[in-house]
């Protein structure tokens, strides 16, 4: 299994429609025979297993390891927030906001400005996740600084947050919501390597980020669907999340 989607945490096509003039790596009979918002669905989605729900007690936030790129808008918008945001930092963060981004501009049709930037990543302690680095507004608790500020001032939890963190493990590449296996790849909690704490798939996991990101009703859509055909993919979603047991 492997999309070969190269962007971490990256693609945010939120509000547009989109014309579907760039090849693909997903396989054409792959994709759902049904368009949401002008996304095209990779059925991956629904058969790829993961955990019950993302838990930083269980993972570390792992998925912070590398950062995230951000949309021009969603980068004007933290820092417009920047003194609520260090408000809520602890001492192993970098509070100066000039070091918060990595200071390149990537030219991306898939974000919604179509240009987008990447937080820096420091070395840090990454506990039980293994890793040695995180993104700047990951805190030694493994929460999401960005997230904090927000619900500290009584907003929802994502009212701030980047787009393709809310998503994870699902992304948007070339106008289409898939799973971002590249990125998945070393998390050992939930990735493509933790088959054993598969419960159900992805798309299982993840509806209240996926409804937040298209809309009730164009998410429904996606749920008819998904309903429709659903003894198809749970049967390839069990039968990928089978494990060898050597004895
Ligand atoms: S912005 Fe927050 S959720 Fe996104 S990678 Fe950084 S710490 Fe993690």
């Amino acid at each position: 299994m492997d999309n070969n989607i190269t962007k971490t945490l990256t693609a945010a096509h939120l509000g547009e429609e989109h014309q579907f003039d760039e090849e693909s790596d997903i396989p054409e009979h792959r994709l759902a025979p049904l368009t949401v918002k002008g996304f095209k669905v990779d059925e991956l989605i629904f058969t790829q297993g993961f955990v019950n729900y993302c838990d930083i007690d269980k993972c570390g936030g792992g998925c912070c390891h590398s950062g995230v790129y951000v949309d021009s808008k969603e980068y004007e918008n933290i820092l417009i927030h920047k003194d609520d945001i260090i408000s809520v930092m602890d001492e192993t963060q970098i509070k100066d906001p000039a070091q918060w981004f990595d200071g390149e501009w990537i030219e991306d049709a898939d974000f919604p400005t179509g240009r987008a930037t990447g937080t820096q990543v420091h070395d840090r302690d990454g506990g039980i996740s293994g890793f040695t680095e995180g993104c700047v507004f990951l805190d030694k608790r493994h929460f999401c600084s960005i997230q904090v500020a927000a619900a500290s001032k009584g907003l929802h939890r994502w009212a701030w947050k980047p787009t393709y963190c809310i998503m994870f493990p699902i992304t948007v590449t070339e106008a289409t919501i898939t799973y971002d296996d590249s990125h998945s790849v070393d998390l050992h909690y939930c990735g493509p390597n933790g088959a054993g704490n598969y419960v159900h798939s992805v798309y299982e996991a993840m509806k209240e980020e996926l409804q937040n990101f298209l809309s009730k009703e164009e998410f429904e859509k996606v749920e008819a669907y998904y309903q429709a055909n659903r003894p198809r993919f749970e049967a390839e979603r069990i039968k990928n999340s089978l494990v060898q047991i050597s004895l």
